[in-house]
């Protein structure tokens, strides 16, 4: 059975009146697994330990936005593993294109994460995807395959089975222009032959391919029905529990 892990990454939205409505909608929408789907709720750091004690004995997961990819120390602001997993955190979302764009975070360093979220057992999603330019100028293939191999080096052929790779066509992110069907399976079929390449066939048959920019209910079923297309990172409608589990419905149609 086909594997679909999607996620809602809230960003810098609700505050913890908001989230504790927000997550209480979201757990009456969806009170039990659907089979093959894993869901996972990305809120802001200062909404994690209200949604982890909201999520007790759910089926839904908690997610955080970024982590530091030190252990800890005097990094004013920073947030460590340790503090994301003693608040039953599971999954974090590193290298999303914001954190590429506004904080200038390189492969290098969202590899550091991903390897420091590793080995402390958490799930790093990990982004990719090209700008419009980039598209625009026939070079989709190689940035992405760029970033695949900057953002996964060292990482095991064992710790590839906790890693999710998201791609997220950075012109589709909260534009309302989605990749097609199409556009984005070619992509994912790229980053699971580098993975195949990489790891060999098993690991990359496994690996949890999300596709990101503007999912939304209606375009959900379409896009999720792509033999590469393994779940969605949701921005926009994840902030409106009906949008946002229409979509994880999709995904277990
Ligand atoms: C995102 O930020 O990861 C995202 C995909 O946003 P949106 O769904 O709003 O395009």
């Amino acid at each position: 059975m086909k594997q679909y892990v999607i996620a809602g990454n809230w960003k810098m939205n609700k505050d913890l009146a908001e989230s504790s409505q927000l997550v209480l909608a979201l757990l009456k929408e969806l009170p039990s697994p659907l089979p093959g789907v894993t869901v996972v709720v990305c809120p802001p750091f200062t909404s994690l330990a209200l949604v982890a004690e909201a999520l007790k004995g759910s089926p839904l997961k908690l997610g955080a936005q970024n982590m530091s990819e030190q252990d800890d120390g005097a990094l004013t602001g920073e947030i460590s593993w340790r503090m994301l997993k003693s608040i039953a955190c599971e999954y974090v979302i590193l290298g999303h294109s914001e954190r590429r764009q506004y904080f200038k975070e390189t492969d290098a360093l969202i590899n550091l994460k991903a390897r420091k979220a590793l080995v402390n057992g958490l799930r790093p999603i990990l982004c990719v995807g090209e700008t419009l330019q980039e598209r625009e100028g026939g070079v989709t293939e190689k940035v992405v395959s760029g970033q695949v191999s900057g953002v996964l080096a060292g990482i095991s052929a064992e710790e590839m089975g906790r890693v999710i790779i998201a791609y997220e066509p950075v012109w589709a992110i909260g534009t309302g222009r989605n990749a097609t069907p199409q556009q984005a399976e070619d992509v994912h079929r790229l980053i699971r032959s580098l993975v195949s390449r990489a790891h060999g066939g098993g690991v990359a048959e496994r690996l949890i391919i999300q596709y990101g920019g503007s999912v939304k209910p209606d375009n959900a079923a379409d896009l999720l029905s792509q033999a590469d297309i393994n779940g969605a990172l949701v921005g926009g409608a994840c902030l409106k529990s009906d949008s946002f589990s229409a979509i994880v419905r999709a995904a277990g149609r």
